[in-house]
């Protein structure tokens, strides 16, 4: 039986329905159209020319491997790096000199 509240229902549905597929559409992977491509036992979305200079994102399945790029396209700094031998600040400790320099380049 339609009722003024059926029908008060399927208006928010639809609603509802609109904006998720709104907020779809503006996924990272969606607009940027990385490329997708097996890369050993993973699936990678890879924008950019290589791995190092771009953004990727690695999963089990295609789906995966875009959400894994859409949460790097989200979360990706750069690195600060040395500005002598290039290498960037990651998690094993390597430090920059307040002048910019790794300890073992400022050292030389
Ligand atoms: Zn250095």
């Amino acid at each position: 039986m339609t009722t003024e509240q059926s029908v008060l229902n399927a208006a928010w549905n639809a609603a509802v329905e609109a904006q998720n597929t709104a907020t779809a559409w503006r996924a990272p992977h969606v607009l940027m159209r990385p490329s997708l491509m097996p890369d050993g036992d993973k699936w990678s979305a890879l924008y950019g020319d290589n791995i190092m200079q771009g953004v990727v994102g690695y999963g089990d399945t295609p789906e995966e491997a875009m959400a894994d790029f859409d949460k790097n396209w989200l979360s990706q700094t750069i690195p600060a790096r040395c500005g002598d031998c290039g290498r960037a600040v990651d998690d094993d400790g390597m430090a920059l000199d307040p002048t910019g320099y790794c300890f073992t380049c400022k050292a030389d």
